[in-house]
């Protein structure tokens, strides 16, 4: 035999079995963002590289280290997606979406991609689940989107939930901030780790977010940008703080909260669930980004957005899913495979969940099967064509007039 090909390291087969609890998540994502007047928007899978250098920013690790990029046969740079907010604001400028009644408030489902170390709830390929509205700065719209999040994750029973929130100013208050961070690096740079030293000149604020037990205590007296924000920024926070409070929606103050993605201003938030592993405990995340559609070549429009792993939700709710279950099996022998191919048909477009033997099995063979697929009733046929019911529950057998199967079995 010839050696048998395995999937590429960090990413996995979605089996039949996986598909029931993503498609609850799925299902309930839905429902949430269509009572919320989000709309469903796809981008493609690959992308100018460009949009990810100039949207996520050239000094991330994403950028920087965990980018899939190829070159096409025609020369072009591209990158397989590894996040979702760059592609959708390109999308709105676009389509001109900057022209429809604002916010513009846009959903989405897919598959991402970052070259990362894998390990458990840390793949190569893996799903998300986006929410980016555009064209406003309200608090209201960063409350609202934070709100979604944690509706939808409370809906679907994420257990030891736990909302990290902060604010990064504007870009302009920023600059201060960086110098005066990097003058603190400087000062215990003996303390940082190598790769936090590497790179704090092209950006500081990563320290916070460094796992090394040095850098970490060294970060504990660190100046945060949360004290310092500018009035403008510091009301708009109280403001989101303010209508979270008024909805009930639990978080912590984190001032050494820093994304992976340079667009960022004014609110940030990460869900983190208990259940998971530390080096991956993050559900989901995301903030605002007033000035990323302008530096993608757009008009000036405000943003807000998160993401959520949809493997992370998966690995924390870990509840087992039942398989569905056939509601009628149809066993034949093989003078009458073309009626039972018939009825299946028939009891299909009544709604019904129908299977029929697709192995040439006896039919000795086909009722051991009924049992294997935990079908509730199975109608066997004889060879003459006449039929019987059988409940496979009590084993109580009963006969069956073919000419009203559906609306018998539908009972
Ligand atoms: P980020 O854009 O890095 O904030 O990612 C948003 C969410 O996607 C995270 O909170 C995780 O739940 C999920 N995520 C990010 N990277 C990975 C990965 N490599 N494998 C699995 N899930 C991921």
């Amino acid at each position: 035999m010839a050696d048998a090909i395995q999937v590429p390291r960090g990413t996995f087969d979605i089996l039949p079995a996986d598909s029931v609890a993503r498609a609850r998540v799925y299902s309930a994502a839905a429902t949430l963002f269509e009572l919320a007047g989000y709309g469903r928007i796809e981008t493609p899978a690959f992308e100018d590289t460009q949009l990810f250098a100039r949207g996520v920013g050239e000094g991330t690790d994403i950028v920087h280290k965990e980018m899939f990029t190829f070159t096409d046969q025609g020369d072009r740079s591209l990158t397989l997606r590894p996040e979702a907010t760059a592609a959708v604001c390109r999308a709105y400028i676009e389509h001109g979406m900057h022209r429809l009644p604002q916010p513009v408030k846009l959903w989405s489902w897919g598959p991402f991609f970052r070259h990362e170390r894998p390990q458990a709830g840390r793949f190569r390929q893996f799903h998300q689940l986006n929410a980016e509205a555009i064209g406003s700065d309200l608090p209201l719209v960063d409350a609202e989107l934070i709100m979604l999040l944690d509706d939808l994750l409370r809906g679907l029973g994420v257990p030891g939930l736990k909302l990290r929130l902060s604010s990064l100013g504007t870009p302009a208050s920023r600059v201060a901030y960086r110098e005066e961070l990097l003058a603190y690096l400087r000062e215990h740079d003996d303390e940082l780790s190598p790769e936090v030293r590497e790179r704090m000149a092209e950006n500081p604020l990563r320290a916070f977010d460094s796992k090394d037990p040095g850098t970490r205590a060294a970060m504990a007296q660190a100046p945060r940008l949360i004290d310092q924000l500018e009035q403008a920024d510091a009301e708009h926070f109280a403001e989101v703080r303010s209508l979270l409070d008024q909805a009930g929606v639990e978080y912590v103050l984190d001032g050494t909260l820093v994304r992976g993605l340079d667009y960022y201003t004014r609110t940030v938030f990460e869900f983190e669930s208990e259940r998971l592993d530390a080096q991956a405990a993050t559900i989901g995340g995301g903030g605002r980004y007033d000035g990323l559609v302008e530096a993608l070549g757009g008009p000036p429009a405000s943003g807000c957005g998160w993401a959520g792993g949809i493997e992370r939700i998966l690995l924390a709710v870990a509840e087992p899913q039942p398989d569905p279950v056939a509601d009628v099996f149809v066993a034949a022998p093989e003078t009458q495979a073309a009626s039972a191919f018939a009825l299946v048909h028939e009891l299909r477009n009544a709604g019904l969940r129908a299977e029929l033997d697709l192995a040439g099995r006896s039919l000795k063979g086909q009722m051991k099967h009924a049992n294997r697929l935990g079908a509730r009733r199975t109608v066997i046929l004889d060879e003459q064509g006449a039929a019987e019911v059988r409940d496979m529950q009590s084993g109580e057998q009963t006969a069956l007039d073919l000419a009203r199967a559906a609306e018998a079995l539908s009972r």
